[in-house]
Order: structure tokens, then C-alpha cells, then sequence
């Protein structure tokens, strides 16, 4: 579950990390009282005005903007909040922007000129350890400085049976070239970004940038916060900040219902229980010519009340040109969830996409039979390949 970037930023902050700090509004008029508020707690004259959508790149797409007066501050507010944000991370379409932090300026003048760095904490997968990236080149795409300047990029590993220890705090500061005041903060602020990571069950935090400010303090002026649906559990507080019009709707919908659902591009519809059965369809859908228009799993025990909202799930799409079910009846019973998809077809009255049917296992002959005499546009096969002969079939 991703948060957004003023829910990160205040979950760093309970853990003491040093953080931009902002007020989040949902219209101008708020935002004028929060940056009014803003400037009395922090002397701050000048604001940012920062759309709140689970994106990044949002500076690049206009979505950040800064604020030199009250006036600047309702202007830009009214033009961000509404406006469909397009950034190198949303589709072409943008994602609606419901809301925006009004944040401090941290980037004044000083005695020194501020740094921007990169700082992300997140799980190896390969050596099973959390680790800590981070880089001198803040602020800019991470992808293009690890494919350009690849030595740039430092981690740090940490033993999950000491945690996170002193000397490695001190390595990132040393590594980022830091020196009296701003090192001593460095080796708070990743200290306590570490902590917060730990104790939140977080599966990534970005910081980008981490700043250095004009007069020495370290702080996250962004943060992207994804938690691990997985602890949720024993996070409540955390699980609260889930903002459902971030997602996809279908997705929030299949996922009401028990499915295990992921929103594709393609144009055929896949129903299959279990992950790797499900994986193999995909890779058999792309074999015969066609794309997947999603993944679906709708689990072990594909009964036909599952079958039946899975079959709606996948219909909303309008991409859809076919569908494959590719179910293995286990447990389940094949003639049951053929019933299911004749119940569920003729419920929902007019389907024009053609509908390819292998059913597997447990009565898999009595489910055809069921497929074949129900007089439906359903096309059934047992193999696998016939499966996939027939989506070829009906997509050229
Ligand atoms: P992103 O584009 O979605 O990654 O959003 P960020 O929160 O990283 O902000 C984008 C950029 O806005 C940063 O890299 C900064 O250069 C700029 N920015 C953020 N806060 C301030 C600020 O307080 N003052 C100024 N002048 N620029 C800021
Ligand atoms: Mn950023």
C-alpha cells in the first residue's frame, strides 16, 4: 500500500526524522489558511505547492510549484488541485489531483549553498537483508544516474541481527561528503529513517531529495512510503491512510470481492485459479497472438459465486476482445464452475466477446458436456494448446 507524500512525510516525522513541513488542503481557500498557519510556526515566507497523487515526477509535470505570496499561493493551489497530472510515472491520461501540501521553503539562502541527495531504504532481495541506497545525485531520476553514473550510487546492508549500527550511519554521511553540523544530523536522520522503516513494516522508502539546507540540517523534502499490505494487520493507524481513489477501481473492486486482480493492457480476459497456472495462461495468451488484459486469480476454490464475480470483473474492461477461463479442478469440481459460467453468462444477458472455456481435472468431461449443450457462444476445450488454438481463432 503506497501513502502520499504528506502521509509519509508525518509517519517520518512521529519517528524523529527531520521533514519539510507542510500542511495538507483540499481547496485554495485552505491553502491560504495553511500557509498563513505554515508562516506563523516556521517564519517561512515563501511556500511550495505540491499535488498529493501516488506518482513521482511530479515537478517535471508541473505539479510543483512554488509560492511567493498568499496570492501565488491560491493561484496555483486552484490550478493544481483538479488539474489531471501527467508525469513520467502516470499513464497518458494523469491521475486527478484531489488535494496538495502546502510546504515550507527549505531551499533559502544561507551560508552555504543546499545539496540535494538520494536516499532510499528497501529489502534485497537477494541477500535477504534491508539495505540503504543512497547518492551525492539527489533530485533527479534514480534510474537514469544509476545507468549513467552507476559508482554515484552506495549501499549500506544491514545485519537483521544487530539492526542498523553507529558506524554505518557514519559511513553514508562520510560517503556523501559531509563534514561538522550537516554530518552529525546525516547520522540522525538515517538512524531514524532506518527505525521508521523497521517499526512501520515498510516495504520502500524514497527519499528524493534528501535535502542539506543552507544552514546545515538534513531533511525529507519528499517521501514515498509503499507499507507491506502483508503487516497491515498490526498497523490499523497506518492501514487508515489508504486513499482508494488512487487505484484502480476494478482493481479495489476485485480485491472486495476476494480476487486477486491486476489490471493489464491487453485485449483477452484471463479467469484462472492459482498464481502459476495463471502465469502459464498469460504466457499462452501472448503465444497465440493476443495480450492479456489482466491477470486473475480467482483462488482455490473457484465456486461458482466467485466464478460469476470474476466473470463481471473482467467484462468492465472495455479492452477486452476475449476471454480465457483456465480452470484445474481440484478441490473444485469442473462441472460447478462450468455452471458457474453458464449461471453468471446468462445473468449478465448480453456478452459480445467471444469466451473460451478449458476446464481440467475433477469432472472436467461432464463440465464440457455442460459447456458444449448449454447453448451459449462458449467455446470449450480439455488441452491446453486447444485453449490456445481457439483465442487465435477468435482474435483474427
Ligand atoms: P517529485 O517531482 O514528485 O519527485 O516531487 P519532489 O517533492 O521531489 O519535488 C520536486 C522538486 O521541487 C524538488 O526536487 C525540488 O527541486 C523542488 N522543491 C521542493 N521543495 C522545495 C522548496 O521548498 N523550495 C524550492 N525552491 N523548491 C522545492
Ligand atoms: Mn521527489
Amino acid at each position: 500500500m503506497n501513502l502520499h507524500e504528506y502521509q509519509g512525510k508525518e509517519l517520518l516525522s512521529s519517528f524523529g526524522v527531520r521533514i519539510q513541513r507542510g500542511i495538507v488542503a483540499q481547496n485554495a481557500d485552505e491553502a491560504v489558511t495553511a500557509a498563513k498557519q505554515l508562516t506563523e510556526e516556521t517564519g517561512t515566507g515563501w511556500h511550495v505547492i505540491k499535488a498529493q497523487v501516488h506518482a513521482g515526477g511530479r515537478g517535471k509535470g508541473g505539479g510543483v510549484k512554488l509560492a511567493k505570496s498568499l496570492d501565488d499561493v491560491k493561484t496555483l493551489a486552484g490550478q493544481i488541485i483538479g488539474m489531471d497530472l501527467v508525469t513520467p510515472q502516470t499513464s497518458a491520461e494523469g491521475k486527478r489531483v484531489h488535494q496538495v501540501l502546502v510546504a515550507e521553503d527549505v531551499y533559502y539562502p544561507g551560508d552555504s549553498e543546499p545539496e540535494e541527495y538520494y536516499m532510499s531504504v528497501l529489502l534485497n532481495r537477494s541477500t535477504g537483508r534491508n539495505m540503504i541506497m543512497y547518492s551525492t545525485e539527489g533530485g533527479m531520476d534514480i534510474e537514469q544516474v544509476a545507468e549513467e553514473t552507476p559508482h554515484l550510487i552506495f549501499t549500506e546492508e544491514i545485519d537483521p541481527a544487530t539492526g542498523l549500527l553507529p558506524f554505518q550511519a557514519r559511513k553514508v554521511a562520510f560517503d556523501l561528503g559531509l563534514s561538522g553540523a550537516a554530518f552529525k544530523e546525516m547520522t540522525r536522520f538515517v538512524t531514524s529513517l532506518y527505525k521508521a522503516y523497521v517499526e512501520s513494516d515498510s516495504s520502500l522508502f524514497e527519499i528524493n531529495p534528501v535535502l542539506k539546507t543552507s544552514d546545515d540540517k538534513i531533511m525529507a523534502v519528499d517521501a514515498k512510503v509503499t507499507l507491506d499490505n502483508n503487516a497491515l494487520f498490526r498497523h490499523k493507524d497506518l492501514a487508515e491512510l489508504r486513499d482508494v481513489r488512487e487505484e484502480s477501481p476494478i482493481e479495489v473492486e476485485a480485491g472486495e470481492l476476494g480476487l486477486n486482480y491486476v489490471d493489464l493492457d491487453g485485449n483477452v480476459g484471463c479467469m484462472v485459479n492459482g498464481a502459476g497456472l495463471a502465469m502459464a495462461t498469460m504466457d499462452l495468451i501472448k503465444q497465440a497472438g493476443g495480450e492479456p488484459a489482466n491477470f486473475l486469480d480467482v483462488g482455490g476454490t473457484a465456486d461458482a459465486a466467485r466464478v460469476e464475480a470474476a466473470f463481471k470483473i473482467i467484462l468492465k474492461d472495455p479492452n477486452v476482445k476475449a476471454i480465457l477461463i483456465n480452470i484445474f479442478g481440484g478441490i473444485v469440481r469442473c462441472d460447478r464452475v462450468a455452471q458457474g459460467v453458464i449461471d453468471a453468462y446468462k445473468n449478465m444477458g448480453n456478452i459480445n466477446v467471444p469466451i473460451i472455456v478449458r476446464l481440467q481435472g475433477t469432472n472436467a468431461d461432464v463440465a464440457k458436456d455442460l459447456i458444449d449443450n448449454s447453448g451459449l457462444d462458449v467455446l470449450s476445450a480439455t488441452e491446453f494448446q486447444e485453449a490456445a488454438d481457439k483465442v487465435q481463432e477468435v482474435l483474427s
